[in-house]
């Protein structure tokens, strides 16, 4: 969804929308999610609409609208919305037959609102609102769940987990997402079918952990991955560790808490501290098919995680390369969460802002000489120039050359000596 989507005018559009099937004669409510974020005082990412209203027929009623047909085949027409009203996906009321590969049904039937209601995941994503009578319609006791709190299967949790394994991390992000519980049973399901979880393709297990671990829930949601026994599966390097390691798990759930809007790689980088190593964390990034801006964030972090408490008793020329890196915000991130979580001495992260609120020329300044330089000096080009220019940058960084005269001669001390050997 684009960002210039605004939310009123989003809401508007999707109240229009029903409106409009209803003028023509059709059945029309808000769907899923959108229902259940409403009941919750939450603004709703998007809108889905069901109607009884056939693929055709969304179209024909919809003429006058720019319309997509790509979701057709199982009942889907996308409404497109004029500026900041983003898009609204109307679908015909259906019922999913055999899931044979555990992931997408084998066929789709029109239906009723009952149907498809019961065809959904979780109770709480099972509702239907009428938006123009303010009227929910609850074929699944969603209701009652969403006001106790309740991550509930429909139907029989071991049939629906069977059919579309995916749910099963749905269960925990759901859960985790809303600080709710998961019913017992429905538990019991997800324990009992995690191995299964491996016939869900890397790239959706991913998205669904990087949802789970970048929202505010992330440490509940840690907890049900373990508890339930999915990550033994997901991410069987880290469940292992946490058997050997569990005071160091503990620390990492409570400054995973503490984090403010982590990105992905953050966020498992505070999860694996102490647990999994740098080049682990890199087998695991390519084995669930992480982003390679995921993977390489997530070591870089783990590699150089000394260096936020080390610092202040360092040469700048050692913290440097990690306070110019562009990974520096995700690394002081940790720091405040570290702070937070009572873990770090608060110094620390103050001696940081203080150094890095510095105008950038004081703490990463232009380096004093150049290759160039050195070919005036009439030094042949060669591996001695990054020697030669490294320990000038170095020597620079730590105070101990400050203009271009001292560093040139530097250069011609330093000739002098290769000179010698
Ligand atoms: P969010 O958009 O916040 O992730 P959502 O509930 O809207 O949550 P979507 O993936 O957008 O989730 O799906 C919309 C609705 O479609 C859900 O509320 C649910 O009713 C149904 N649904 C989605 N995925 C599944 C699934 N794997 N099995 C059964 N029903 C599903
Ligand atoms: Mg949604």
């Amino acid at each position: 969804m684009p960002a210039t989507v605004q939310p009123e005018k989003q809401r508007r559009f999707a109240l229009e929308v029903v409106a409009t099937l209803r003028r023509a004669g059709y059945e029309a409510y808000w769907a899923g999610g959108c229902v259940r974020d409403e009941l919750l005082g939450r603004t709703p990412k998007d809108y889905d609409v069901a109607t009884n209203a056939l693929p055709d027929e969304i179209r024909r009623v919809f003429r006058h609208r720019k319309t997509l047909a790509v979701g057709a085949a199982f009942g889907v027409i996308t409404i497109v919305g004029r500026a900041g009203e983003g898009q609204i996906e109307v679908a015909t009321f259906r019922r999913d037959d055999t899931y044979s590969d555990g992931r997408h049904p084998d066929r789709v039937h029109f239906s009723t609102a009952e149907e498809d209601a019961k065809r959904r995941d979780f109770t709480i994503n099972g509702l239907f609102l009428d938006p123009l009578e303010n009227r929910v319609i609850d074929y699944v006791g969603g209701q009652e769940d969403l006001r106790q709190g309740i991550i509930r299967a429909i139907g029989n949790p071991r049939e629906r987990f069977a059919e579309d394994k995916l749910r099963m991390l749905r269960a925990v992000r759901f859960a985790a997402s809303f600080g709710f519980s998961i019913d017992s049973e429905t538990f019991a399901a997800i324990k009992e079918m995690a191995p299964q979880i491996v016939q869900v393709s890397p790239e959706r297990i991913a998205a669904e952990l990087e949802r789970c671990l970048v929202e505010p829930g992330r440490r509940q949601a840690a907890e049900l991955l373990l508890a339930s026994g999915l990550l033994e599966v997901i991410l069987p390097e880290l469940a292992s560790a946490i058997v050997h390691n569990p005071v160091a798990w503990a620390e990492n759930l409570s400054v995973a808490e503490k984090l403010e809007q982590p990105t992905f790689a953050l966020a498992l980088a505070v999860l694996y501290w102490r647990l999994i190593k740098p080049e682990d964390s890199e087998q695991v990034a390519r084995r669930l098919r992480f982003s390679n801006q995921v993977r390489l964030t997530t070591a870089w972090l783990l590699h150089w995680r000394y260096m936020l408490t080390e610092a202040p008793q360092r040469l700048w020329s050692e913290v440097h390369p990690i306070a110019s890196s562009p990974y520096i915000r995700e690394l002081l991130a940790w720091g405040e969460a570290l702070v937070a979580a009572g873990r770090m001495d608060p110094e620390i992260m103050r001696w940081w802002r203080e150094k890095l609120a510095q105008p950038r020329e004081l703490w990463d300044p232009a380096p004093l000489v150049s290759g160039i330089d050195l070919q005036t000096l009439g030094i042949p080009p060669g591996p001695i120039y990054r020697r030669i220019l490294s320990e000038i940058r170095r020597r620079q960084l730590d105070g101990q050359l400050t203009t271009k005269e001292e560093a040139i001669d530097f250069a011609r001390s330093q000739l002098a000596t290769q000179g010698d050997r």
